[in-house]
């Protein structure tokens, strides 16, 4: 739910077309989308949409067409390949009013590269077919710039041709990593520059609270008026945490302090983050006692150990164990699990989760610490998947109110 329907003031919109049939059928899932909106809004710009479209003319045409009617900036992503399906530069070349003509220094710079690539790769490839690919991606739309490519294809900028109005389109690659390092080069052109110059500072802030039904929220925002006039407030509920996300404009700095005092006021210690995950957290908790941890798991996936071991070694969670069983419930386990996982890698504290995660039948989870034994039976109504991500969130927030009651 967004509060208020309104927008911020003074927005400098952009509007990003993420094409890709892989994208489309959602074999492949967008990650430029969400990756371009960040970067937008920390130049403080706001994403007014994303409109994803398959590789076919007609429809980049079209999103084109619509995204440009209210927006100030657009971006593109993919299709600048070397193959004949790869259609980005001549559709936004026509849109705007420039037919593509070849840049020779460019044709010989990507020649360059794919030599490069083929020297090191080995392999054979028919002469011809790659002079034609290289030759189809230096065609570029007469008086666009050119982003040096940081694969094989390079972008571009392309403003409206003379006598012509619209935003200029920023074209970039679809592999997400070299879409990421050709961003800085695009936000730096000229054209793009004059843009992004108007926009001020667009400030996000994050308050996370754990065991709040959204409702309780929503009635506490109800009842401030217009105290927090200037936040666009979303809420989110994402695996029983409901996610606070406010944005504004520097002058809305007082009502966003007045809604993160608000909120402590109103539920306490159920705010739990003003920023972090409680991933972050449960890791800073221990450093703050100055524990290791070790976790042992049972039924359940592995999905907590994961999340505890993903954090770059060195850190406080030395090791964890995933076990196929499906233990019945039972008190013993859990801890037993905990204390054995934390002799085997030893550790200071233990995590055990034991459960046979199916519909709604009863988990343990049991957290030790030098402080004491933490135990408890939850259960989880829902598919296997749901019971292991929610089982997973309990046995993250247990560790954490541990943790932090022991220090
Ligand atoms: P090239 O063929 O030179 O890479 P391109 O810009 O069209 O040109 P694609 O061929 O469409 O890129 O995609 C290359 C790779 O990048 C594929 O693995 C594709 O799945 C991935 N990719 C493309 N767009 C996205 C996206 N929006 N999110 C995540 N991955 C993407
Ligand atoms: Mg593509």
């Amino acid at each position: 739910v967004t509060w208020p329907r309104s927008v911020l003031p003074m927005a400098v919109r952009a509007g990003i077309v993420v094409t890709g049939t892989e994208v489309l059928t959602g074999r492949v899932s967008d990650r430029n989308g969400p990756w371009l909106a960040e970067q937008l809004r920390q130049l403080g710009v706001d994403v007014g949409q994303i409109v994803v479209v398959g590789d076919r003319p007609d429809d980049m045409r079209s999103a084109l067409a619509h995204l440009a009617h209210s927006h100030d900036l657009v971006i593109t992503s993919g299709g600048l390949g070397p193959t004949a399906d790869d259609l980005t530069a001549e559709v936004v070349g026509q849109f705007q009013g420039r037919p593509l003509v070849l840049d020779q220094q460019l044709e010989k710079r990507i020649g360059a590269i794919v030599d490069r690539l083929v020297a090191r790769f080995g392999g054979t490839l028919d002469p011809a077919a790659t002079a034609a690919g290289t030759r189809k991606q230096a065609m570029v739309p007469a008086g666009a710039s050119v982003l040096e490519p940081t694969g094989t294809a390079p972008g571009l900028v392309v403003p409206a041709a003379d006598g012509r109005t619209g935003p200029p389109v920023i074209v970039l690659p679809g592999p997400p990593r070299e879409l990421q390092q050709m961003w800085p080069v695009a936000v730096a052109q000229p054209v793009v520059h004059a843009i992004l110059v108007a926009a001020p500072e667009l400030r996000q802030r994050t308050l996370r609270m754990w065991g709040v039904p959204e409702s309780e929220l929503a009635a506490m925002l109800r009842r401030a008026g217009d105290a927090f006039d200037g936040l666009e407030i979303t809420t989110c509920l994402r695996d029983g945490e409901l996610e606070i996300v406010s944005r504004y404009r520097v002058q809305a700095e007082p009502a966003q302090q007045r809604l993160a005092d608000g909120i402590r006021q109103s539920f306490g210690d159920r705010l739990f983050s003003d920023g972090p995950t409680i991933d972050e957290l449960v890791v800073a908790a221990l450093v703050a006692n100055g524990w290791t941890l070790a976790a042992a798991e049972a039924g359940l996936g592995g999905r907590t150990t994961a999340r505890l071991t993903s954090y770059q070694a060195p850190g406080p969670v030395l090791g964890g164990l995933v076990v196929a069983r499906r233990d019945p419930a039972d008190d013993a386990t859990a801890p037993a699990l905990a204390r054995n996982v934390m002799a085997l890698f030893g550790a200071d504290a233990g995590l055990g989760i034991s459960g046979p995660g199916q519909d709604g039948e009863p988990v343990q989870i049991a957290v030790i610490t030098p402080g004491g034994e933490h135990a408890r039976s939850v259960s989880v109504s829902g598919p296997a998947q749901f019971v292991r991500e929610r089982v997973s969130a309990l046995a993250m927030h247990q560790l954490r109110e541990t943790l932090t009651a022991a220090h």
